[in-house]
C-alpha cells in the first residue's frame, strides 16, 4: 500500500491497535481536556458571556443533584454527601464574582476566564498544609472540568449514545468505560490522539472486532466531524478525504484479508497442536457474559482471562452478588466443560467508577488498583467471592486475583474467601468447594516471589502488559514512550521464563493471559520459554492457533534458547519476527 499523499487525501500515522478496515463520516468527541480555547469578546458581547457562565453553573448544578439522588437511592446519603462539597463550589460567590470580573475586564470568553480562575484556587488549596483543605482542590478541579464541559457544549459519553449514523469516532482519548458503550452498528471504528497498544481501551477495541488506531498526536484538533475518511487498524493509519486508487488498493487488502478469515474458520474446530505433537491450550479473554458465544466461535477452549470490572463500569450501582453469580454462571454454563477464570475485580488504573469516589492519584497505575483495592473495599471484594464461588457450581470456574506483589496480599485474599466459604457452607448455598485459585503475575516483585507463590496457588497467569510497564517503567497508555514499550526486551524474556520455572518447579500450570499471547510473532518465544497455556483476545485467537499448529516445538525452545542468552531487545524481536514469517508468511502480512 502505497502512503504517499495524493491530491487532497491527508494521511495521519499512529499506532495500529486493532485490525480492520473501515470508511466512513468521521465524529469528533470532546477535545483535549486542557485545550481551553481563549478569544476576545467586544464590550457588547460581555453580558451574553456572562449568560453563559451563569446557564454552565445552573446546568452544572442539576447534573451533580441528579448524580447525588441516585447514588443516595443506591448506595445511602453518606456516600451521597460527597457530592455536597461539588455543589458549595458551583455556589461560591467570591469564585463567581472573580470569574465576572476577569470576563467585564480582560473581555475574554467564559470558559476561558473561569479555568484560569479555578486553577488558580485549585493550586491555592492543593498547597495547604491542611488535609482537609487540600482535598477541596481535587473537588475544585473536578467541578471545574463539569463546567468546561457544559461551557464547550461537551458531552463526551452522551455523544456516542446520540449518534444518529455509522461513523469513525476520533477523540483525543477514550475511557475504557466509554469504549464499553459502543454499538458497534454506530461505530465503525476509532482513532484517538492519546494511547497505545495495551491500553484498556485498544484491548476493547479488539474485543468489539472494530478497526483502532491510537497516538495520533493531534488528529482531534485537526480534523472536523462530517469529514470523511478510511481508517487502517492493520497498518495505524487515517486517511482523510481518501482518493479513489486509495479506495481501489484496500478494496483488495480486504479481499486478501477475506481469504484469510476463510483460511483461518477451516481449522476452528482443531486443536492448537505443533507440528511436533505438543498440545498447548488455547483460550480467550473476555469482558462481559454476553461474550461466551464469541469464545466458542473463535476456536478457543475456554476463558483465561474474565476481566470482571466491566460488569461494575457505566451504571450507578454496584452489582450486588446475585447479579455477578448470575454473569459468571452463564459464561461457565455456556463453555462447560471448558475452564473459565473469572479474574476478580481489577479497578483503578485507567479504569473507574464515576460513582464510587475514588482518590485522583498522580500514579493511578502505582496506586489504589486491583487487589489493593479489594482488600480495603471488603464488602466489595465478599460480594465477588460469593458470587464466583456459588457460579462454579456450575461448570469449570476457576479464579485469579490480579495485581499480587507478594505473599500477604494472597494470604489475605485467600483468608477471605475461607471465610467466604464458611459463610455459604453456615447458609447452606451450594458453592464449589474444589474450585481453583490461581494469581496473576504482572509485578516484578511477584516474580522474585513466584516460589512461596506458587505453593499457595493451582496456577499462575502472567499479565504481560502490567509486568512490562512495571518492569521497564514505561506508562502502557503514553503513546510518547510506546516505542520504549518492549515485550522482548532480555528483562521481560527471563521474568517470563523465572516464572514458568517457578511454577513447574512447584507442580503448577503457567499461563500468559496479556496481549502478548495474541502476537502471533511473539506466540513462539512464549511456547519455547515453556508457557502451558495462551488466552488472548477472540479476534485474533484464530491467528494464534493457525501459527501453533505450523510450529515445531522444537524451533520455539530453540528461540527461546536464544532469546535467553541474548543481551538485546530488537535482535530477539527480529528472530522472532524471522520465525514467524517463514512458518506464517500470509499471517502476519497487515497482522494487527
Ligand atoms: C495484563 O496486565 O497483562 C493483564 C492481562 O491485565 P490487564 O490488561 O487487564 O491489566
Ligand atoms: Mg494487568
Amino acid at each position: 500500500m502505497s502512503e504517499h499523499s495524493r491530491s487532497g487525501e491527508r494521511i495521519l500515522r499512529g499506532i495500529p491497535v486493532s485490525g480492520g478496515v473501515c470508511r466512513g463520516k468521521i465524529v469528533v468527541l470532546g477535545k483535549a481536556r486542557d485545550a481551553i480555547p481563549r478569544h476576545e469578546i467586544s464590550e457588547a458581547e460581555v453580558p451574553q458571556e456572562i449568560q453563559r457562565l451563569e446557564h454552565a453553573l445552573t446546568q452544572t448544578r442539576e447534573q451533580i443533584l441528579k448524580v447525588q439522588r441516585k447514588v443516595s437511592e443506591a448506595m445511602g446519603a453518606k456516600d451521597a454527601s460527597i457530592f455536597d462539597a461539588h455543589l458549595l463550589v458551583l455556589e461560591d460567590p467570591t469564585l463567581i464574582d472573580e470569574v465576572t470580573r476577569v470576563i467585564q475586564e480582560k473581555k475574554i470568553n467564559a470558559e476561558h476566564a473561569f479555568q484560569q480562575v479555578a486553577e488558580k484556587y485549585a493550586a491555592t488549596l492543593s498547597s495547604m498544609d491542611d488535609e482537609y483543605l487540600r482535598e477541596r482542590s481535587t473537588d475544585m478541579r473536578d467541578v471545574t472540568a463539569r463546567v468546561l464541559d457544559n461551557l464547550l457544549g461537551r458531552t463526551g459519553e452522551g455523544e456516542v449514545g446520540k449518534l444518529k449514523e455509522p461513523c469513525i469516532i476520533i477523540s483525543y482519548d477514550l475511557a475504557p468505560s466509554t469504549t464499553a458503550l459502543f454499538d458497534r452498528k454506530m461505530v465503525l471504528g476509532f482513532a484517538t490522539d492519546a494511547g497505545s497498544r495495551t491500553s484498556h481501551t485498544a484491548i476493547k477495541a479488539r474485543s468489539l472486532q472494530i478497526p483502532a488506531v491510537v497516538g495520533l498526536h493531534d488528529a482531534s484538533k485537526q480534523l472536523n466531524t462530517g469529514q470523511y475518511a478510511l481508517l487502517d487498524g492493520y497498518n495505524g493509519l487515517l486517511i482523510v478525504s481518501p482518493t479513489d486508487q486509495t479506495l481501489f488498493e484496500y478494496g483488495q487488502l480486504v479481499r486478501k484479508r477475506v481469504n484469510l478469515q476463510e483460511k483461518l474458520r477451516d481449522i476452528r474446530d482443531e486443536s492448537a497442536i505443533t507440528l511436533d505433537g505438543v498440545r498447548i491450550t488455547l483460550s480467550a479473554n473476555v469482558e462481559q457474559a454476553a461474550d461466551a458465544e464469541h469464545v466458542r466461535a473463535c476456536g478457543a477452549e475456554g476463558v483465561g482471562l474474565f476481566r470482571t470490572e466491566y460488569l461494575f463500569l457505566n451504571r450507578e450501582t454496584l452489582p450486588d452478588e446475585e447479579e455477578q453469580y448470575l454473569a459468571y454462571r452463564q459464561v461457565a454454563a455456556a463453555l462447560k466443560p471448558h475452564p473459565v477464570v473469572v479474574r476478580t475485580l481489577d479497578l483503578g488504573g485507567d479504569k473507574f467508577l464515576s460513582h464510587l469516589q475514588m482518590p485522583q492519584e498522580l500514579n493511578p497505575f502505582l496506586g489504589w488498583r486491583a487487589i489493593r483495592f479489594c482488600l480495603e473495599e471488603r464488602d466489595i471484594f465478599r460480594a465477588q467471592l460469593r458470587a464466583i464461588l456459588r457460579a462454579a457450581v456450575e461448570g469449570n470456574i476457576k479464579m485469579m486475583y490480579p495485581m499480587i506483589s507478594g505473599l500477604d496480599e494472597l494470604n489475605q485474599a485467600n483468608a477471605l474467601v475461607e471465610e467466604c466459604r464458611k459463610e455459604l457452607k453456615a447458609e447452606r448455598i451450594p458453592f464449589g468447594d474444589a474450585l481453583e485459585i490461581g494469581a496473576m503475575i504482572e509485578i516484578p516483585s511477584a516474580v522474585l516471589a513466584a516460589d512461596s507463590l506458587a505453593k499457595r496457588v493451582k496456577f499462575f497467569s502472567i499479565g504481560t502488559n502490567d509486568l512490562i510497564q512495571y518492569s521497564l517503567a514505561v506508562d502502557r497508555l503514553n503513546e510518547k514512550i510506546a516505542h520504549l514499550y518492549e515485550p522482548t526486551h532480555p528483562a521481560i524474556v527471563r521474568l517470563i521464563k523465572a516464572t514458568v520455572d517457578a511454577g513447574h518447579r512447584n507442580g503448577i500450570w503457567v499461563g500468559v493471559c496479556g496481549e502478548m499471547a495474541g502476537d502471533p510473532t511473539l506466540v513462539p518465544l512464549l511456547l519455547g520459554l515453556g508457557v502451558d497455556e495462551l488466552s488472548a483476545a477472540f479476534s485474533v485467537v484464530p491467528q494464534v492457533k493457525f501459527l501453533i499448529r505450523r510450529l515445531k516445538m522444537s524451533e520455539a525452545r530453540e528461540l527461546a534458547e536464544f532469546a535467553l542468552n541474548c543481551e538485546c531487545g530488537s535482535e530477539i524481536l527480529a528472530r522472532s519476527q524471522e520465525l514467524a514469517q517463514r512458518i506464517a508468511p500470509g499471517l502476519l502480512e497487515n497482522q494487527n
